[in-house]
């Protein structure tokens, strides 16, 4: 790096020699701490002592993590018109809201979210919309259209006006209809407007999204929970890994990890674990076929409130992850859904959204 001499303050020589064996001393430092394999202590050394040292540094806060949930769900049943989902019978059944959400116990601070609809109604898209403007902590939403209807086009030249709005969610039923009726358009039109497709489904979904990825390679397309397979003490079903694999070839299709722990309770009838380890074979498979450029956060909160709090999800995930690395770490936590999703900064996301 080369000194400046700065003519209202010239730098003292004793000063410059003193800064440069400062940056020497640091590099050295870390040099040894790389060479006996402790690189993790270096997120306990300040940014800032190493910027005041002179040298330039990777070394990441791990507070500065940002973190953008893929899937969250919103609602408020007190609407005049009420909602269709959750039933009124469920435990999901209340007012359910982005504020509700940071009030949650978390293993890190989420410092965003993309909203994914749950309703089928057309007009809860622009309430979605409407909830995601008057809140920066909201990156995006996932709206919901049906490609193959008569208005698809009409529609999403509607909702994608707003920029907040990235894409939508389908079922695998729907896709698989739309490629046995070899009626692509509307999906191919979603890619050329730069929009993303969920797709959510039974384990059968990675290998539909497969045969999907190959006919529009353009669509950037997320599988949703892992393609919700049952996630038991027992290795992962072949086909399913099979599945994943084959998605993972194309290089357009990402993979959230969510809604796992709502997998394994679901299976047991009983908690789901909060041990990494269960989980270990599952998440192998999907980080080995994905890797770390296209494996992305999300829960499906409120619903993993099934499974288990937001604090163990969100630690069994990140203490998977972490052992991949600080870059495959920000890379899991929002890297990634960046390039998924194409969401867009909102001014004013990370201040005074983290209570915790
Ligand atoms: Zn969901």
């Amino acid at each position: 790096m080369m000194l400046m001499r700065n003519e209202s303050s010239p730098l003292d020589q004793t000063e410059m020699i003193r800064a440069s064996n400062r940056r020497v001393w640091v590099m050295s430092v870390i040099v040894i701490l790389i060479g006996f394999g402790l690189t993790a202590h270096c997120d306990l050394v300040q940014a800032d002592e190493l910027a005041q040292a002179g040298a330039s540094s990777e070394v990441v806060d791990a507070s500065d993590l940002d973190i953008i949930d893929c899937h969250t769900h919103f609602y408020d049943p007190s609407r005049p018109e009420g909602v269709p989902w959750p039933d009124k019978d469920s435990a999901l059944y209340r007012t359910v809201l982005p504020r509700h959400f940071r009030d949650q116990q978390q293993y890190r601070p989420v410092t965003g979210t993309i909203i994914v609809e749950a309703s089928s109604r057309l007009e809860d898209n622009a309430w979605l919309l409407n909830l995601a403007e008057a809140d920066p902590f909201v990156v995006g939403i996932v709206g919901r259209l049906e490609p193959g209807s008569a208005d698809f086009a009409k529609h999403l030249q509607r909702f994608a006006a707003n920029p907040l709005f990235r894409g939508i969610r389908v079922s695998v039923a729907v896709i698989q209809r739309l490629l046995d009726r070899d009626q692509l358009a509307d999906l191919t039109l979603l890619a050329d407007r730069g929009l993303m497709l969920d797709v959510n489904g039974g384990p059968q979904t990675p290998a539909v999204i497969a045969q999907l990825a190959a006919r529009v390679p353009k669509l950037r397309i997320v599988l949703n929970h892992i393609g919700n397979v049952a996630v038991t003490s027992a290795p992962p079903p072949e086909a399913w890994q099979a599945g994943i694999q084959a998605a993972a070839k194309h290089p357009n299709v990402f993979c959230k990890v969510s809604a796992l722990v709502e997998s394994a309770a679901h299976h047991s009838g009983q908690p789901a674990p909060d041990d990494l380890e269960f989980y270990r074979a599952y998440l192998d498979v999907v980080w080995n076929a994905f890797g770390e450029d296209r494996v992305i956060y999300a829960s499906n909160w409120p619903v993993s409130e099934r499974g288990a709090s937001y604090e163990t999800l969100q630690r069994l995930v990140f203490e998977y992850v972490s052992e991949h690395g600080t870059e495959a770490t920000k890379k899991f936590a929002s890297l990634n859904s960046k390039r998924a999703y194409r969401w867009t900064e909102r001014p004013g996301r990370r201040n005074g959204t983290n209570d915790l």
